[in-house]
């Protein structure tokens, strides 16, 4: 399965690529182009892709809360939740720091943004303005369990569902009872995350087909040097720091977790969305990575919706490229406040698509460079949010293996088993 989801990925870019060109030059006629438009990308890819994507969000908000509540159960009696807790947002926030930080170097070094004062945008950006603080804080709490399961608000779900662990962890007989209905409940819901994986092959092909048959060619030429810039670090990133970190922290070969996060960072990259992608992520980083559910139940859900290094990445350069488009000179002092405030922006980005690009709305604001750059870096941002979702889960794993090492909730034989197939089974 994991063969084919890798081809059906490159099958999916050629054939995009292929119908781009064929769109933008002509070269077989308006009858092809009309074809392909309305019967294909915007008909069969489209609604396969779309069938895709409901059916790996059916999947998010019953797996995490079974998941979580068990997880949460085997931690309380091990007295832990704290120390995991600490560790992890510790990781979460040291690893987005950095993240932006090597953007915005990388920014420093190659300027992508001088001598670009002309370039004008074509779509106006209107910013919404960003809730205040208070208001982000109260709303994690939920109200009601089942309101936050309707709206799939993760944050709120996670409460619930560590509220709930731990009760049955401290509620004797009936408490056993109960935990051993979740996790027999948790099986089945992986059982049913693996019955639709079948299917992802196709899905992976319809959208990245789609995708890219849509993508801008000629704005990814004139932002060339942003593109390549968010690209390098986005590379540099997921490649080399994870590498590091890993290493460094839990002695571990980097290059098990990459060639083993290879399906899950696909799924990333199709769907453009760290949320749709949690239940992927999650049978990845506990069947493959040998991360024991009660950590992994926490650390995943929690990193896709507030880790986003690759995010952060794009919002570091995208913020020096503006500065330096209409030369404006943010100084030592803006560019520490732009690490603080992406850091807090990746935090807030839904992991949906497009999300991160309407909170640079609130990093460029506090530096007070114009809003109006966002709608000249908008004409990339599709591709390179496909690439940084793929990022940003890489980061949640990463975190969830060492924090799993760290506190002797990991299995390093299934990390170096080599004789895996499914990416859930
Ligand atoms: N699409 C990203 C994600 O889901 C968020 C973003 O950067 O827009 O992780």
């Amino acid at each position: 399965l994991t063969t084919k989801i890798v081809l059906a990925m490159l099958l999916g870019i050629v054939v995009g690529v292929l119908f781009n060109f064929l769109d933008s030059t002509q070269v077989l006629g308006s009858a092809v182009t009309g074809f392909i438009n309305s019967y294909l990308t915007g008909g069969l890819f489209d609604i396969v892709g779309r069938i895709f994507i409901a059916s790996l969000k059916l999947m998010v908000v019953p797996l995490v809360l079974v998941s979580l509540i068990c997880g949460a159960c085997a931690l309380s009696e091990g007295g832990r939740v704290g120390v995991l807790a600490g560790k992890t947002l510790a990781l979460y926030l040291v690893t987005t720091a950095l993240a932006i930080t090597l953007a915005l170097m990388l920014a420093f070094v190659f300027q992508p943004g001088a001598g670009m004062e002309g370039l004008q945008a074509d779509a106006a950006f209107e910013p919404k303005p960003s809730p205040p603080l208070s208001e982000v804080l109260v709303d994690i709490f939920p109200t009601n369990p089942v309101d936050a399961m309707a709206k799939g608000n993760m944050l709120q779900i996670i409460v619930f569902a560590l509220l709930m662990g731990y009760a049955i962890s401290r509620c004797g007989e009936p408490g056993r009872r109960m935990a051993s209905f979740f996790n027999d409940l948790n099986d089945v819901i992986l059982r049913m995350v693996g019955v639709l994986m079948v299917f992802a092959p196709y899905g992976v092909f319809a959208l990245l087909a789609n995708k890219i048959a849509q993508l801008g060619a000629d704005a990814i030429f004139q932002l060339g040097k942003y593109f390549l810039v968010v690209l390098g670090a986005l590379f540099l990133h997921g490649l080399g720091v994870y590498s590091l970190l890993l290493k460094l922290l839990s002695g571990l070969n980097p290059l098990e977790l990459l060639k083993k996060m290879r399906p899950a960072m696909v799924f990333a990259f199709s769907t453009a969305s760290s949320a749709a992608t949690i239940p992927v992520t999650l049978s990845t980083v506990e069947k493959r990575l040998g991360v024991d559910n009660k950590v992994a139940a926490f650390t995943v859900p929690l990193g896709a919706t507030i880790n986003m290094d690759g995010t952060a990445i794009m919002q570091g350069v995208a913020t020096a490229f503006i500065a330096q488009m209409y030369g404006i000179e943010i100084g030592l002092a803006g560019y520490l406040t732009v690490v603080l405030t992406a850091t807090l922006a990746s935090i807030g980005t839904a992991g949906v698509p497009g999300v991160g690009l309407i909170m640079l709305a609130m990093v460029l604001q506090q530096v007070g460079l114009p809003l109006e750059g966002i709608a000249i870096v908008m004409g990339v941002d599709r591709l390179l949010d496909m690439v940084r979702t793929a990022v940003n889960i890489t980061g949640d794993s990463v975190v969830s293996t060492v924090v799993a090492k760290s506190e002797g909730a990991f299995s390093e034989e299934v990390f170096y088993d080599r004789n895996y197939d499914s990416v859930a089974n």
